[in-house]
């Protein structure tokens, strides 16, 4: 691929630039992949799912389109004993799997690839390691820059980090070389006690400038979209009110269920898998007021910011602000699924929710009195994740006396996915004599005019964690904020009392609970 890389060493700006107006631009394919220094990739807990199925796709992609430092390598480490030519065998198995033939390329590229089997909680073990990575770094020149990617069970994250700080695996050198930054997975806590702690420990071996906290959702190019498609346009940002805006749905609805996560489904539910990261997150791009810089820290204190106002949940009237489900049997895309309690490994009387849907508000200037729905859930009729901005309807109709009906607000959609869309919903005058009017909508595709490569969000994780760009990657105060929001409704929703009567089932293949539109 002719892909245009530019090698500049600024970790503040690795975003990709299209211009879809200047056809001849983006045919030129306007990619910059920026490359971080010279590193070893270290992945723990790499026997598992997310190694294969998404780390390494995407470190191979990576190389396959230059967006690899010049010198790098990649050491996956677990309790499994591997030699090198084992693991490099099973990811390749993966990558045939996912359709990533490319016979030559990968055996240049697993030139790069090494394993180190290694015990979670023994001392020696990360000594050990400690050794071979400085072998690493002469024989691929890594300059002692390493980041450790945690593929583990969250349980590990806290042992590892202090198995890695108590080798000296965490500290960094003084003068830009021999940097070491800690990459992990959600979920982060439970709640707010346990995400402060994990916090604390993993504190203790690294600082925040070394950890980077993963939220992949923010990776996804129709996310970041957002920022550019309310600050580079000198026209929406005036109407993005309470003026103007009557309220803003946020949606991700899954047609997948719980899948082979059973185990960690029934402990988290649908609010600490989805609320506390990915559709915070989303809330925050959505509400958040313009930083005076694309700069990592100005946008973050913006997000966090918005967590700050959020309107303490009124727990004492749950059912007027949150809707809980559970999905039963039914039929998705004409095939029978099974109910979320006859999954397996999940208690036939599980009260665990898959579905939730929940009234928000911002207390601030901007937001005052608007209602943002969030909802979420697994086995609905569609997979979709949008944002739609609702306007308000016109304040005085003068064609009311000529028309009978109302005239439908003006609708933003935002699609995330699958639908990479935007899509502005108005009315226009039916052709003909009468007065008569329609709905009409202008329509954008984000991949539109453009050709070139399109980053993963895996991808653009792992470019930005090289490049040391920790702006898409949450923040502590931001998840500790989201967690003193998310706790007390969990708390409540948890307790005995309220566990069975807020649960409302759902058919497999619906759109949720019937009472969903109670709120
Ligand atoms: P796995 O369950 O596949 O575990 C990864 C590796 O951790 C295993 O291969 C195993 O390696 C080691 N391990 C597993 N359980 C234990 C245990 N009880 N004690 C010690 N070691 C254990 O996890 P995933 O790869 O699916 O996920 C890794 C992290 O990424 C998790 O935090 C998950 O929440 C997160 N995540 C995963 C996604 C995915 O698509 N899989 C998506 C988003 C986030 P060994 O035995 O060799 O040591």
């Amino acid at each position: 691929m002719d892909n245009n890389i530019k090698n500049k060493n600024s970790a503040s700006n690795s975003m990709i630039r299209v211009n879809t107006s200047a056809q001849e631009i983006s045919q030129k394919k306007c990619i910059n992949i920026e490359h971080g220094d010279p590193c070893s990739i270290v992945i723990i807990g790499a026997t598992g799912d997310l190694t294969s199925r998404k780390l390494v796709p995407a470190l191979f992609n990576l190389y396959l389109n230059g967006g690899l430092p010049d010198s790098f390598c990649i050491v996956g480490c677990g309790r499994t004993k591997l030699n090198d030519q084992q693991f490099k065998r099973k990811m390749e198995k993966a990558l045939t799997e996912k359709g990533i033939p490319d016979d030559s390329k990968w055996r240049s590229f697993s030139k790069f690839l090494h394993y180190r089997s290694v015990d979670y909680e023994n001392p020696g073990s990360f000594i050990n390691l400690a050794k071979f990575l400085k072998k690493l770094d002469q024989k691929h020149i890594t300059r002692g820059n390493r980041i450790f990617y945690l593929a583990l069970p969250p349980s590990l994250y806290e042992p590892v980090a202090q198995m890695l700080g108590e080798s000296g695996l965490s500290e960094e050198k003084e003068n830009g070389n021999g940097w070491s930054r800690l990459v992990i997975e959600k979920p982060i806590g439970r709640d707010l006690k346990t995400a402060v702690e994990l916090n604390q420990s993993i504190q203790r071996h690294f600082r925040e400038h070394q950890i980077f906290r993963i939220d992949h959702y923010l990776a996804k190019e129709t996310v970041q979209n957002i920022l550019m498609f309310r600050f580079a346009n000198a026209i929406f940002e005036p109407i993005w009110n309470r003026r103007y805006i009557d309220h803003v749905s946020i949606l991700a609805l899954e047609t997948l269920g719980v899948e082979h996560r059973a185990g960690y489904y029934e402990q988290a539910g649908v609010i600490r898998d989805m609320f506390q990261n990915h559709l915070m997150q989303i809330l925050a791009f959505t509400a958040m007021e313009a930083p005076s810089q694309f700069e990592t820290g100005r946008v973050r204190d913006e997000k966090v910011k918005v967590f700050r106002s959020l309107r303490p949940f009124p727990v004492e009237k749950l059912h007027e602000h949150i809707v809980l489900g559970q999905y039963g049997p039914g039929t998705i895309n004409g095939k029978r699924v099974p109910g979320y309690r006859e999954e397996p490994n999940i208690k036939p009387d599980s009260l665990t929710p898959t579905f939730a849907k929940m009234k928000v508000f911002i207390d601030n200037w901007r937001w005052q009195g608007i209602p943002f729905y969030i909802t979420s859930g697994k086995r609905l009729a569609r997979k979709i994740t949008e944002i739609v901005i609702q306007f308000k309807e016109v304040p005085h109709s003068m064609f009311r006396q000529t028309l009978e009906e109302r005239i439908d607000a003006n609708q933003l959609k935002l699609g995330i996915y699958p639908d990479e869309k935007i899509i502005l919903t108005f009315q226009t005058k039916n052709p003909g004599a009468r007065v008569c009017l329609r709905s009409a909508t202008l329509d954008f595709s984000y991949h539109q005019n453009y050709i070139g490569p399109v980053l993963d969000a895996y991808e653009k994780v792992l470019i930005d964690c090289m490049l040391g760009d920790q702006m898409l990657f949450w923040r502590q105060d931001g998840i500790e904020h989201c967690w003193s929001y998310l706790t007390p409704i969990l708390n409540e929703c948890e307790s005995c009392d309220n566990r069975s009567k807020m649960l409302q089932f759902y058919e497999s293949g619906s759109w949720g609970p019937l009472s969903t539109n109670r709120i």
